[in-house]
């Protein structure tokens, strides 16, 4: 096909249609209830299999200034800017051994950055490191953000392997009692939530999981005990084994090739393809990046959220395949929305949008050698569906006589699970593991979870304020009825594929808010007109594009396929016009916030 023929009308509707079909094939009844959760039976599976023999010890009675909830980038960032404002007690609680939240679990043999390290990891203006590769290794993420745990000294009060199970507003101390399943019960005058978005794993609700025999793990619990090797490989355990792997999104992509150089066999067990661009992994030098200035990292980061948030620059530092991409992933951002002739646009949309895709599934072709493989890992929906991947690894994997890609679509998935194996059509794979890189359960954690119950002045219960009105913040991070509780997330704020850069500019205001309440002796709590204005505001932009997430093929971006929840639930300008209107905030009206303290407590 020649490039205008791809671009015709008709072709346009030709492949509006395939769309269609492949969606439809692909749409369950039971939505997100077709996953389990890791509790209970399947409690296993969550297990923290780098943590070692957790250590006894004394529950914790005593007062901190601020609890921070996680102590993944978000709870660091947190703690670090808190630090910065000169708080002297943090307390960051973590249900892991160790600081790292998504890297510290994720360990999955050939993990990596997919954003580029020198826009995601922050605060390398801060502790002068510079990464190495274009697109860090897990490790060396994992790393990173211990050193800025210890740079800021945030080991001291910090405690590993306890999770926080209630906070509860003590009115008389004017602080929060802060509980955890290890007995701890301390007070905090202010507490941060930082509980991340992709944490809690899920599993497919496949009939007859429970009885496989075989060695079987979640990719964000890596049994190197079973496989051998590291995250960069060596996998010795698998020489000898017939493997499984479910699923193909952003961590299959990266799995895959690694399974593939050491498994036995491998089979891959597909339902619906990524799209799987170019990655262009490389060393890179602090000269390649800039990094001969104070500031040079903020820059660079700022670059990339402009571009990726539909703002126009002079420059595209990264230049990477996400930059190439902004026009495209527009639809994945609130921040989509243009004046003028809508009609036109879409039409152009479209027609960038095919272009795009026809590269990917044209890419798949060059690549795998055989076509009948080959037309199985072809995407067939937009650009903006799904989490776009990048590899030079994974579709030249499917060349190998010892892997085998089982489409597993016409049958929704895997049908059944045996003693031994896997059950697809008439076929049982007989294996001796089963990984699944089934991904995560979305909006679940924290104080969204109800895992986390909040109770404020008065004993009101957050959750059961917001599931009779829906959430109600000021910017996503306060909530009038519970003083002194800072939430980070994306919920009423804005988000962006650099998450760690959002998490960031998310823990300099929770940090700011904190020390203009200590210097006003004060307590933060906004009113409920502040509420009121903020969610009119995001009601009064929200943008129309949920039509785009209805016609999508199914996954976490679109409840599985049944459109975004109701609401307004983030500003509709993007992540960096959130964060300028942030700032702006700060000097001209934070004090609206900030309500005196009863003198005593002061
Ligand atoms: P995803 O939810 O993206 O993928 C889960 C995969 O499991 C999908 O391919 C899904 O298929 C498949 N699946 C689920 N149930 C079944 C079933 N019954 N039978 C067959 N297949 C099934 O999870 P990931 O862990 O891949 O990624 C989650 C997110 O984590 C990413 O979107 C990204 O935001 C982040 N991430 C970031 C990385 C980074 O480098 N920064 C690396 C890895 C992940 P289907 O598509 O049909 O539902």
């Amino acid at each position: 096909m020649t490039h205008s023929q791809e671009l015709s009308p008709e072709a346009l509707a030709e492949l509006r249609e395939r769309y269609r079909t492949e969606r439809e094939r692909r749409v369950r009844p039971d939505g997100t209830r077709q996953y389990l959760g890791a509790d209970a039976e399947f409690g296993y599976y969550a297990t923290d299999p780098y943590a070692g023999e957790v250590a006894e010890r004394e529950p914790v009675r005593d007062r901190v200034d601020v609890a921070v909830v996680g102590g993944g980038f978000g709870g660091i960032l947190a703690g670090a800017r808190l630090r910065q404002q000169g708080v002297a007690r943090v307390r960051v609680v973590e249900k892991g051994g160790d600081f790292g939240g998504t890297w510290y679990w994720n360990r999955y043999p050939g993990i990596h950055c997919d954003i580029e390290s020198h826009v995601y990891l922050p605060m390398l203006d801060e502790t002068g490191y510079v990464p190495r590769w274009k697109y860090a290794p897990g490790e060396e993420i994992r790393r990173h953000a211990v050193r800025i745990a210890e740079k800021f000294d945030l080991y001291a009060d910090a405690l590993f392997s306890s999770t926080v199970t209630a906070l509860a507003w003590d009115d008389t101390a004017e602080a929060w009692i802060v509980t955890t399943d290890r007995g701890d019960e301390f007070r905090a005058t202010y507490v941060i939530t930082a509980t991340g978005t992709l944490t809690e794993l899920k599993l497919p609700g496949i009939p007859g999981i429970e009885t496989f025999k075989g060695h079987t793990f979640h990719t964000s619990r890596w049994d190197y005990a079973y496989t051998g090797g590291s995250p960069d490989g060596g996998l010795t355990g698998l020489a000898d084994k017939r493997v499984g792997v479910v699923g193909t999104g952003a961590t299959g992509v990266q799995v895959v090739p690694k399974l593939a150089e050491d498994a036995g066999h491998l089979y891959v067990f597909q339902r619906t393809p990524s799209s799987v661009d170019v990655r262009a992994n490389r060393r890179t030098t602090a000269r390649d990046v800039g990094a001969d200035h104070e500031g040079w990292a903020r820059e660079r980061r700022d670059n990339f959220l402009r571009i990726v948030s539909g703002e126009t620059v002079e420059e595209d530092l990264v230049a990477d395949r996400w930059t190439a991409s902004a026009g495209l992933l527009e639809k994945l951002l609130p921040s989509f929305r243009r004046q003028g002739d809508r009609a036109a646009f879409e039409a152009a949309y479209e027609v960038a949008d095919a272009a795009r895709m026809n590269e990917i599934r044209a890419r798949v072709d060059r690549i795998v050698t055989d076509p009948d493989t080959a037309e199985k890992l072809k995407p067939w929906y937009r650009y903006a569906c799904k989490r776009p991947t990048f590899s030079d690894l994974y579709l030249q994997a499917f060349n190998r006589d010892n892997v085998t890609l089982v489409d597993t679509a016409a049958t929704h998935g895997i049908e059944r699970m045996t003693e031994h194996g896997v059950l697809v059509g008439d076929t049982e794979y007989r294996l001796d593991c089963l990984i699944f890189a089934t991904g995560f359960s979305v909006g679940v954690s924290g104080v969204h979870s109800g895992k986390l119950p909040v109770r404020g002045p008065g004993g009101v219960q957050l959750q059961q304020e917001w599931a009779k009105r829906g959430p109600r913040t000021l910017h996503g991070f306060t909530s009038n009825g519970f003083p002194n509780l800072i939430q980070l997330g994306s919920v009423q704020s804005a988000s962006s594929v650099n998450f760690t850069h959002v998490l960031d500019e998310h823990a300099v205001h929770a940090a700011a808010l904190v020390a203009a309440a200590e210097a006003k002796c004060a307590l933060i709590e906004p009113s409920r007109e502040a509420e009121d204005a903020w969610i009119a505001t995001l009601a009064e932009d929200a943008p129309d594009h949920e039509w785009f997430h209805a016609e999508c093929t199914p996954g976490y971006y679109n409840g599985e396929g049944r459109g975004r929840p109701n609401g307004p639930t983030a500003y509709p300008h993007g992540a960096f016009a959130f964060h300028e209107l942030l700032k702006q905030w700060r000097e001209e009206s934070m004090d609206e916030i900030l309500r005196p303290r009863t003198p005593a407590q002061g």
